[in-house]
């Protein structure tokens, strides 16, 4: 159980297997774990890179995932294993440690899907929020998931300290089915109407993210079908800039098409914004360097 720093069991400390700095600051890590698992951390400072305002940590849930996305190089890795909690705390302490500044937010949104290793992620979020632990603002702790309806519904009703993103990418089935394989059990209908709960048992609005890929997922029929998804959810939409990545047969929209998007939503009364990408130039885009450590490896 992690209730205060000294139990936090220095088995799980993971050890810097690679480290790079992107143009703008984002450090992006590999880790490897006591058994040799790999996963990926990233810092992303904001303000003064090497004396940033605020860091915010991304870690990872699990190595490698076995969801399969088709726009995610840790897709293509499979799943070794689920973290341990104290695995998913030591990533946050650790990149801290190297920027020499706490973090100030985290999201899990490394490898792995987080609902698929609830009781962990749960655990180590408590601690991350917890006055023994890093004290970090439950607003400022964000879990982002390709969206498992039963993991959802846990999550409103334990009222896990953070806040619930949601990985669209597609609001037409046909394709979201072929995009994120490992969520095909779980149609559209079903996940609106969990999130529709969702709002309505925390009280929360959800984060809806949408990574946007020239010619695939930002057609008019897909802004259609994105407005009609969000109209009643207390949502705001997040529009991800896609980073191109080795193997991965995709390109990003082109910006003004996302601002487009961006403020056609908004005059539909859904609140939306651009998510301005970090770390392009270090593969900062998750599994990106770990496949290419696996492969040399
Ligand atoms: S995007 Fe996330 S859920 Fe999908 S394969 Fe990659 S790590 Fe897994």
């Amino acid at each position: 159980m992690l209730d205060s720093y000294a139990n936090i069991d220095r088995r799980y400390l993971p050890q810097i297997a690679d480290r790079r700095v992107s143009s703008d600051g984002t450090r992006k890590y590999v880790l490897q774990l006591h058994d040799g698992a790999l996963v990926e951390t990233v810092g992303i400072p904001h303000g003064n890179a090497s004396d940033p305002r605020r860091l915010t940590v991304c870690f990872s849930t699990q190595s490698g995932c076995a969801m399969g996305c088709a726009f995610c190089a840790t897709g293509k890795l499979g799943l070794t294993r689920n973290l341990e909690p104290a695995e998913m705390v030591w990533q946050v302490a650790l990149v801290g440690s190297n920027f020499g500044h706490r973090a100030d937010s985290a999201i899990a949104m490394g490898q792995g899907e987080p609902l698929a290793n609830y009781a962990a992620l749960v655990e180590s979020l408590g601690f991350m929020n917890g006055a023994q632990g890093f004290g970090i603002d439950k607003r400022d702790l964000v879990v982002s998931t390709c969206g498992i309806p039963n993991g959802i519904r846990a999550f409103a009703e334990d009222g896990v300290p953070a806040t619930l993103a949601v990985s669209l990418h597609a609001a037409r089935q046909e394709l979201r089915d072929k995009l994120m394989p490992g969520v095909r059990a779980f149609p559209l209908a079903r996940l609106r109407s969990e999130l529709a709960r969702y709002n309505e048992v925390s009280g929360k609005r959800v984060i809806i993210q949408y990574l946007m890929l020239d010619g695939i997922n930002d057609q008019d029929e897909d802004f259609e079908a994105i407005e009609q998804f969000c109209r009643g959810l207390d949502a705001h939409v997040s529009l991800l800039r896609f980073n191109r990545a080795d193997g991965i047969p995709f390109a990003p929209s082109a910006f003004g098409r996302m601002l487009v998007w961006s403020a056609e939503l908004n005059q539909h009364g859904i609140p939306a914004s651009i998510n301005k990408p970090r770390g392009a130039d270090v593969d900062a885009a998750c599994g990106q360097l770990a496949s290419q450590l696996n492969q040399a490896g």
